[in-house]
């Protein structure tokens, strides 16, 4: 292998050399560091990488879900569960947890504006009665959407002691949220990660949570110790759970 490598140093121009290398150091990278165990589905073995930049170990190669799945089975798994035969709205319903949630609960409704869903809903204007659900979950949507409504309107959807359930990209070390105002959409990506993202939440995004809203912070799940490595999780993620007042 090394007689390769001089050789091909020798031989290729310096910029091509590099290139390629490159390539390879790439490839190297999202090679799988280890058996992980999918708690959603029970597998056990390398799962794929995912996402750009591409976090290896990511993705459960059987049933799909990426870190934030697993969290959020493993959060409502290990406590008091707000899910169980209560009536819950699942927006932009990821397929893993809608097969989780929709067992434990007495009606479940999944809602989307864009993709099919039980109930075509715009989070910013739900199309719904006050106090329609027991529990809403709501996982990487409201950075795509106008906070203030969407948040305004989940509680006034949920009944009073309801639940919401909710994540987002979040960097705990940075106090405020980063939403300038004038980031041309075509900078959505270099800006917040994705193209159709409008912010990245910071530490104050439960404190905004609760702004005219009615909402208190119950719990904050967070992926951290053992479980990183036994599940696949990505360190510091965090699930929300918010109680809405009586
Ligand atoms: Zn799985």
């Amino acid at each position: 292998m090394t007689l390769i490598r001089k050789f091909a140093r020798a031989i290729l121009p310096a910029a091509v050399h590099r290139r390629i290398k490159k390539l390879f150091s790439v490839s190297a990278a999202i090679k799988p560091l280890s058996i992980r165990c999918c708690p959603l589905c029970g597998y056990e073995g390398y799962f794929e990488w995912f996402g750009r930049p591409p976090r290896i170990d990511a993705q459960c190669p059987k049933c799909d879900s990426l870190e934030r799945h697993r969290l959020f089975y493993l959060s409502i798994l290990r406590s008091e569960s707000f899910i169980n035969n209560k009536e819950v709205l699942h927006f932009a319903a990821e397929k893993q947890l809608k097969k989780i949630i929709q067992p434990l609960s007495s009606r479940y409704a999944t809602a989307d504006l864009m993709a099919p869903a039980d109930l075509t809903l715009n989070i910013e204007n739900i199309d719904l009665a006050d106090n329609s659900f027991d529990v809403i979950v709501v996982n990487h949507v409201l950075e795509h959407v106008n906070f203030p409504a969407a948040r305004r309107e989940l509680s006034r959807v949920l009944r009073p002691g309801g639940v919401l359930i909710c994540s987002v990209p979040q960097i705990a070390s940075w106090k405020k949220t980063y939403e300038p105002a004038d980031v041309d959409p075509s900078e959505n990506e270099l800006n917040f990660g994705q193209y159709d993202h409008i912010r990245y939440f910071g530490a104050d995004f439960c404190v905004l949570m609760c702004e005219d809203t009615g909402f208190s912070l119950n719990r904050t799940y967070v992926a951290e110790g053992k479980d990183v490595i036994t599940y696949g999780l990505l360190r510091g993620e965090m699930i929300h759970e918010f109680i809405l007042k009586e």
